[in-house]
């Protein structure tokens, strides 16, 4: 099913391309880029702020989420063809539109490359580190795509990898009397988070989002959380706030444990200051449910 519904992105796309003809040159004359979702879109608003003759959009709607379960639509794929640069996290994350990219022609800043994988995992912007990395990489990326902003976007990069570094060593100051805390989490999204702060990533309760946990799986999760009470062990359980909690509600009333929210930055605000917003609060959670 995989391969037919391929074949025929791959049919659609290549018919756009023909009656685009592949051209990058703009009625407008704008430099459009497009990131595949929300956390990306937010680097690039700091990144372009102030770039000249350039338009920012995004692929999957902002209130998406990851992109796991995320199917392209044609109107995606106009979107690919008109864009002159796509931003694309890379690792995994958008294996979905792999096919379109590749027909796409134009070019593709990926992010994640070059970065440290945690067995594959794509969620690195989830860390302040993996983000600054991110941020690095798209706007080398891009002044070397459009010259005339080269010094923009890298002065832009520069301003807000400070303003990410200087939150995630707060975060490390703040976080470190829990080092080595056991935390649970929703979906497979915070291995690069946990290891910035040397938490403890003990368990998830969905793999992916959309995917319940089994009867097996959540009595096991339970399991666990009962033997580190016993050994008065401190184990946190979190939520995220873009899906539902119920799994993570059914877990908390069997064994006592309270639901917080950690937030993965794939959905929220469309400013500048949202990733950096959420990971504030972040910070304020852990700091709470760690010390409860
Ligand atoms: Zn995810």
């Amino acid at each position: 099913m995989k391969r037919i519904f391929f074949t025929f992105c791959a049919l659609i796309t290549a018919s756009l391309l023909m009656f685009t003809g592949c051209s990058k040159k703009k009625a407008d004359g704008n430099f459009k880029i497009t990131a595949t979702f929300y956390p990306l879109y937010i680097m690039l608003l700091n990144i372009t702020e102030n770039a000249q003759d350039v338009s920012v959009q995004m692929l999957a709607p902002a209130d998406t989420g990851c992109l796991h379960d995320y199917s392209i639509t044609t109107k995606d794929m106009k979107l690919i063809t008109k864009s002159d640069i796509i931003i694309a996290n890379g690792a995994g994350m958008e294996d979905f539109i792999d096919k379109a990219l590749e027909l796409s022609k134009g070019s593709i800043i990926t992010a994640a490359e070059g970065y440290p994988l945690i067995e594959d995992n794509a969620h690195i912007w989830v860390s302040p580190k993996g983000a600054a990395f991110e941020v690095n990489r798209i706007a080398e990326g891009l002044a070397e795509a459009d010259a005339k902003n080269a010094d923009v976007y890298r002065e832009n990069a520069r301003i807000y990898i400070e303003k990410i570094n200087s939150l995630s060593e707060k975060m490390e100051k703040e976080l470190s009397p829990f080092a080595g805390t056991a935390i649970i989490t929703f979906h497979e999204a915070f291995p690069y988070f946990a290891s910035n702060f040397g938490l403890n990533l003990t368990a998830v309760i969905e793999r992916e989002p959309g995917t319940e946990p089994t009867q097996k799986e959540l009595s096991d999760l339970m399991k666990l959380i009962r033997i580190k009470k016993a050994e008065n062990q401190k184990i946190a359980l979190f939520a995220e706030p873009q899906y539902s909690s119920s799994a993570a509600q059914i877990i908390a009333k069997e064994t006592g444990l309270k639901v917080y929210q950690l937030d993965p930055c794939v959905t929220g605000k469309l400013e500048k200051d949202a990733y950096l917003n959420a990971m504030e609060h972040n910070l304020q959670t852990l700091k709470t449910a760690l010390s409860d």
